[in-house]
């Protein structure tokens, strides 16, 4: 248990931060490396050498013998290769060394990581390359170093590159907005998340008996447990001891790395929880977010947990996602989604939340491709998700703002209500200014907007570069429209140009319940669209619109969306290929085994009981017995049809074509052989299953 009285000086005690940085580094290093990591300046090799000299004595101080450039490939996943410091002496001896040419740039082979056909594989080359201004840390004994990965030619083969890029092209967009407005002493516009971490825990000892969880992250069949989420009795539920031992565990290693962990809850469904840090600049936000997957994983692991991140773990229960609240700041300290006091006179305000719902609009489905996967697609639309139409909730007051733009009279504030609770004991305080809405994809929460369609496993990198690119391109529209007025009359065309877009964009809006079928209709009849599956929206990834919005702002080449476009459908269709092979092996071998069991000792019983007494009817056993052999029956020609269809995926050549295919054919039969494979196994006693039951998994935490 970590002592609070040393939290201060724990948290962030394996990373080479600004402080450490500020302590070791020679004045002028410390400031050319700070020139860097602010303006995005060059560094110098001999600036390099004197940090990487810096960051390896910390490093072997704090018990480090290895480094490793650390990135993030289109895998979705971390990749590390790790180097020792040790450099043999001629007579025997070793010495410890880190250059600074080690520290800026690596050569892993990079002939296996996915390149969507950017690079053959005999093109083996790849470089990683130092991402300054995400800090180093300490992890197993390596030094981690955050890095961007390229290829020999330059493409960007990771997730980082682009987010950097985005963050850049957004900055540079407000940065011309903000001087225009009379804000000339911003320099730079920073991108801030919070992600928002939902995740399951279960045994481990039942993790390792199911092949469907270890092999693909979600059961694949199971029956439901008599009881689910109905009694809603979860969710900010009382932490049970043992998790919270866990949780405990997990914020202390989080601090040591530096990871602001703050709120940490029970979530709706049994066995779920989440955990919230603080929000950090975006691509620290991201390079966090992915740690933080990581040392839920491994902690879990030491308190006899599995973690599960996966969008979808539990059929009939809600899914898990990773809330990506996001805002922009200036490097002047004023958040540019802050309503202030009378946010309908406040026109940086007006300027960036008119330019985020333009965005949101005029890119939805790039925006919802942006969290498209194999996993995520079966929660957009579920119970507690958002469904797969994007529209945005900006509350009450926001509404009335916008109305006065429409109007064209400036909405004037009301103040703050003062809320009373009945009693005069408890504390009188001021009401927000709006109620939340649980069901926008897209909600406006105050100072910030919260997307909440991304899934729980993958990185929210996709989410942000999409998000960044598109606010970029909308302020820099605007600006385009503004940028030849000053003065007064700027004011009054500001005024005018942002009623002209908001009626453009306002079909985008909604206030209202997004989870009922008449919004469905609604969302029809305004144009938006409603992309349920990831085959469904990848045309949009390399239209013409797409291209142009990415390539115009140097976030992706062509070939770069290309290679992007090939490796998503790739990915989606590998992962339903590993669980349909899953899904049959599990049905094949497991479950009917368990069947078979229990019909020999049921046929058995019914042999014994009529020796015992003649003419006995038999009427439960029989019963039994007829309804598991109906239901096999069932699944036995399911199981089939699934095969044959797996067999037929595997020969198709055209990724999309594939992709849709693994969508409409073989996912419905695995829905389909789910219903019986599910229908039998609920007919079996616990006992005779080799693999924990749904009721068992989801409920037995302490
Ligand atoms: P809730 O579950 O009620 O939405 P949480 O506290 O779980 O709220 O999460 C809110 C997240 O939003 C936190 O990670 C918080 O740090 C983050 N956040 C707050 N302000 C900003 C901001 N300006 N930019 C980005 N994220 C922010
Ligand atoms: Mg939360």
């Amino acid at each position: 248990m970590i002592d609070a009285g040393k939290l201060t000086e724990e948290f962030g005690s394996l990373v080479f931060n600004d402080k450490v940085m500020r302590e070791r580094l020679p004045k002028d290093i410390y400031k050319a490396v700070h020139k860097t990591i602010e303006k995005g300046t060059h560094l110098e090799l001999d600036v390099a050498n004197c940090v990487a000299a810096t960051m390896k004595e910390w490093a072997i101080e704090n018990g480090a013998t290895h480094f490793t450039h650390w990135f993030q490939p289109m895998t979705g996943l971390t990749a590390e290769k790790h180097d020792s410091f040790i450099s043999p002496l001629d007579d025997g001896r070793i010495i410890m060394e880190f250059s600074g040419k080690e520290l800026v740039k690596g050569e892993p082979d990079a002939s296996s990581f996915p390149s969507g056909g950017l690079r053959a594989t005999f093109e083996a080359r790849g470089y990683t390359a130092w991402d300054p201004s995400s800090p180093a840390f300490i992890k197993d004994g390596s030094l981690y170093i955050p890095t961007a990965f390229c290829s020999y030619g330059g493409e960007a083969l990771d997730k980082k590159t682009p987010l950097l890029r985005s963050m850049e092209a957004l900055s540079n967009e407000a940065v011309k907005m903000l001087h225009l407005l009379g804000y000339e002493d911003v320099n730079r516009v920073n991108t801030t998340i919070g992600s928002e971490q939902e995740y399951f825990l279960i045994d481990k000892d039942f993790y390792k008996q199911r092949k469907d969880l270890l092999f693909t992250g979600r059961t694949l069949i199971g029956a439901p447990a008599t009881k689910g989420q109905e009694m809603e009795d979860h969710y900010f539920g009382v932490i049970k001891p043992k998790v919270s031992a866990y949780m405990h565990d997990l914020d202390e290693e989080l601090w040591k790395l530096g990871i602001p962990a703050k709120t940490k809850h029970n979530e709706v469904a049994p066995s779920q929880h989440e955990l919230a840090p603080v929000f950090e600049t975006a691509n620290i936000a991201v390079d966090h977010n992915q740690l933080t997957m990581e040392v839920m994983k491994k902690v879990a692991d030491k308190h006899n947990y599995a973690c599960l991140l996966h969008e979808k773990p539990f059929e009939g229960i809600n899914g898990s996602g990773k809330h990506n609240n996001w805002s922009i700041c200036t490097d002047t300290g004023m958040n540019l989604l802050d309503p202030g006091k009378n946010p309908g006179e406040n026109i940086p305000f007006l300027v960036f939340l008119m330019s985020v719902i333009a965005a949101v609009d005029e890119y939805a489905p790039i925006l919802r491709l942006s969290v498209a996967s194999a996993g995520n697609d079966h929660r957009l639309g579920g119970n507690e998700a958002p469904p797969a139409i994007i529209s945005i909730f900006v509350g009450d007051e926001l509404a009335e703002v916008l109305k006065g733009v429409e109007e064209g009279a400036a909405y004037k504030s009301q103040g703050k209500v003062q809320m009373a609770m009945g009693a005069t004991v408890l504390p009188h305080f001021t009401k927000d200014n709006t109620d939340r809405n649980r069901t926008s994809p897209f909600a406006f929460t105050g100072n910030k907007f919260e997307f909440r369609m991304p899934g729980s496993s993958v990185s929210v990198a996709n989410a942000n570069i999409v998000l960044n690119t598109a606010v970029a391109e909308e302020v820099a529209k605007l600006y385009e429209k503004l940028s030849s007025y000053s003065g007064d009359e700027l004011k009054e065309k500001v005024m005018e140009i942002l009623k002209e877009t908001l009626a453009e964009h306002k079909r985008v809006l909604f206030n209202g319940n997004g989870y009922t079928d008449e919004w469905v209709e609604e969302a029809a009849k305004r144009g938006l669209p409603n992309l349920k599956s990831l085959p469904d929206a990848m045309p949009y990834w390399i239209s013409d619109e797409s291209i142009e919005l990415f390539t115009r702002h140097g976030i992706f080449t062509k070939e770069e969306i290309h290679s992007r476009y090939e490796i998503l459908l790739e990915n989606y269709s590998k992962s339903i290929h590993i669980e349909a092979l899953t899904m049959q092996e599990m049905v094949r071998k497991d479950l009917t085994e368990g069947i078979i069991a229990y019909e020999k000792d049921l046929s058995k019983e019914i042999l014994q009981k009529r020796e015992a007494i003649e003419g006995a009817a038999c009427t439960l056993e029989t019963g039994i017995l007829k309804s598991l052999d109906d239901a096999s029956a069932k699944m036995c020609s399911a199981l089939k049809t699934l095969a044959d269809d797996t067999k037929e995926a595997e020969k198709k050549v055209e990724a999309l074509e594939t992709a849709s295919y693994y969508q409409s054919t073989v996912l419905k039969d695995m829905e389909e052989l789910r219903k019986y494979a599910d229908e039998a196994e609920a007919l079996i006693p616990d006992k005779y299953l080799s693999y924990p039951t749904y009721g068992q998994m989801l409920f037995s935490l302490r």
